[in-house]
């Protein structure tokens, strides 16, 4: 038996990218200087980059600015999860939403550059370090089709895909569906965004059935946590499908 066709242009492609691996030198995922490894950021963009550690609100993720003494410890929640618990268990996010992140985000988001993939996954593995050891699925939340069309992939598709590879969980990417357009949550209040994501998902209880998403440790993948809305409306929805535990990760989230 020949090779097939398809082989070869799988061998062709291998021995392009090993190609363009030894005759281009990594790039800097934020300037783009050259730099001694893969899918990293140089030390000046480093620097310029809020990465998110604790102590932390257990439940959100909230950084607080001093570990106060007499309540450190795990288990301390912010004043808004006081007030009200969210649906989801658990929220992390790599880094604190500002200009630095914003920028990697809207290039990963709008600017076709899916190569930041693996350097963001990296940052998202790291976020959910108390996640994967009982984690059961990886979920994306989901584009509305039209937007899918326009931006041609799911950027946070391409995450769970990746953070899969990384910590060896499974991913799906339609058994959690966007029913509806929403509009940009972009300058809405905590209570229109809330209004707007309402009912905007939905499982679909077939795929649901074949996954076993009842009784699931879900991880859910998002880019962004604004005021939690987004979340929240997932998180509720695929625990009325039977969903155990809902945590969710994201690039960067607000801090105010
Ligand atoms: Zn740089
Ligand atoms: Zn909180």
């Amino acid at each position: 038996m020949g090779i097939l066709p398809a082989e070869i242009g799988r061998i062709v492609g291998n021995v392009m990218q090993i190609g363009l691996r030894t005759v281009l030198p990594p790039r800097c995922g934020g300037c783009g200087a050259v730099t001694d490894t893969v899918h990293a950021v140089c030390a000046d963009c480093w620097i310029g980059l809020r990465f998110i550690s604790d102590p932390l609100c257990a439940c959100c993720g909230y950084p607080f600015e001093l570990a106060a003494e007499d309540n450190a410890g795990d288990g301390i929640l912010c004043g808004e999860c006081l007030r009200k618990k969210p649906a989801f268990d658990r929220a992390r996010a790599a880094l604190v939403y500002d200009d630095a992140s914003r920028d990697y985000l809207l290039r990963f988001k709008h600017g076709d550059r899916t190569d930041l993939t693996p350097l963001l996954s990296r940052w998202l593995v790291q976020a959910g370090r108390d996640f994967w050891a009982d984690a059961d699925i990886i979920l994306p939340v989901p584009l509305h089709r039209t937007r899918l069309l326009m931006r041609r992939y799911n950027q946070s598709g391409l995450l769970a895909a990746s953070l899969s590879r990384h910590t060896g969980i499974g991913w799906h990417g339609t058994v959690l569906r966007r029913l509806r357009k929403t509009r940009s949550l972009g300058g809405l209040g905590p209570s229109s965004r809330k209004r707007e994501v309402g009912g905007a998902f939905g499982v679909d209880d077939r795929i649901a059935q074949r996954i076993g998403l009842s009784g699931a440790r879900v991880v859910l993948i998002d880019d962004v946590l604004t005021t939690g809305a987004t979340a929240n409306a997932c998180a509720r929805i695929l625990k009325r499908a039977g969903a155990m535990h809902v945590d969710v990760i994201t690039v960067a989230r607000v801090v105010r």
